[in-house]
């Protein structure tokens, strides 16, 4: 069994130190930065109550473009790196041979119904050596996906987490090799990291549980280099991740589920920030995550795209190939 890697640098940039900082205390995680999200009942409740100004758009508009691809494309790509968008957070990675499946939800995601078909079973994908969960909440850890997973691929399944999540798994995780980590801590397979790395977001998932695991984004790096932000803020973060992992070949950034940005604006990134994000962590490429799946905000489930390219545009940037937006199940090769 190989042993847990450290990934942070002895003595990092004095500006970037924050994000290798402490960041439990009393059994509980916060983000060392000072920006912790205030998750409360009453600011909850006056979001679900107040008049969603996208209400009318939301009705008129199409869901987005969901054809889903049936993942023919995968056997053709090069195996050096490719990666499967299976919808939202849920991303299939494959590097030097080592499969990685960041965030399966399969079904619905907790109480939240699928807008758009998964593109792939259980029993339809490749082998998975990693699942790399990047926080409890519903939309990202799901129970029933994670059973699945277990009966299907065993002991020789490993199972990675941030600190404190392995109480969230369900039963048949018991059956597979579970590893527990803390930001910048990496586990080897075959030659590949799966590292976590740092994220501005919080933990709740039942009654009295919050913050009580951890959070994060997820680097695989082998001969190329897959950043998966998880959810996030916009933060300073994103430059230490750059500082450690300088040759990202892809930022997996979300463009969906922002507003309202009063309410939203700690815990999520609008696409202008996934654009700086993508700028600060600078990755070769940006492939839009976290949309057109499940309806968590007000804005409408295809809005990320159309509002991608303005955002850009704002930053003065071209919308060229270096921006992927993929169909549910579609796939990005990582050739060089
Ligand atoms: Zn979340
Ligand atoms: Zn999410």
């Amino acid at each position: 069994m190989s042993p847990v890697r450290d990934l942070a640098p002895s003595e990092p940039p004095a500006d970037l130190a924050v994000y290798f900082a402490e960041h439990r205390a009393n059994g509980r995680f916060h983000n060392p930065w000072g920006v912790n999200v205030e998750a409360s009942v009453s600011r909850l409740l006056k979001w679900q109550t107040a008049r969603n100004p996208w209400r009318s758009q939301k009705r008129s508009a199409p869901v987005a473009a969901l054809a889903a691809d049936p993942a023919g494309a995968w056997s053709h790509l090069d195996a050096a790196g490719r990666v499967c968008w299976l919808g939202h957070a849920s991303l299939l990675v494959e590097i030097d041979g080592v499969t990685v499946l960041v965030d399966p939800v399969f079904g619905w995601a907790g109480p939240v119904p699928r807008k758009a078909p998964t593109p792939l079973t259980v029993g339809e994908l490749p082998h998975i050596d990693v699942v790399a969960i990047s926080h409890g909440h519903y939309d990202h850890l799901d129970a029933g996906s994670i059973t699945a997973l277990a009966r299907r691929f065993g002991p020789d399944l490993t199972i990675a987490l941030p600190l404190g999540l392995e109480r969230s798994l369900p039963r048949a995780a018991r059956g597979c090799r579970v590893v527990s980590l803390d930001w910048w801590q990496a586990v080897p397979v075959r030659g590949v990291d799966v590292c976590l790395v740092p994220a501005q977001h919080w933990h709740r998932r039942a009654l009295g549980d919050t913050n009580r695991a951890f959070w994060g984004g997820w680097v695989v790096r082998g001969t190329r280099s897959v950043y998966h932000s998880g959810d996030t803020g916009w933060f300073g973060g994103f430059s230490a991740i750059g500082h450690v992992f300088p040759d990202l070949d892809l930022a997996v950034l979300p463009i969906g589920a922002w507003e309202p940005r009063w309410f939203m604006g700690d815990q999520h990134m609008d696409p202008d920030g996934a654009v700086r994000a993508f700028q600060a962590v600078g990755a070769k490429r940006f492939l839009a995550m976290h949309w057109g799946t499940f309806d968590l905000t007000d804005e409408p489930l295809g809005e990320g795209p159309p509002e991608l390219q303005r955002a850009v545009e704002r930053a003065e940037q071209t919308f060229d190939e270096r921006y992927a937006v993929l169909p549910h199940g579609g796939t990005l090769g990582l050739a060089r």
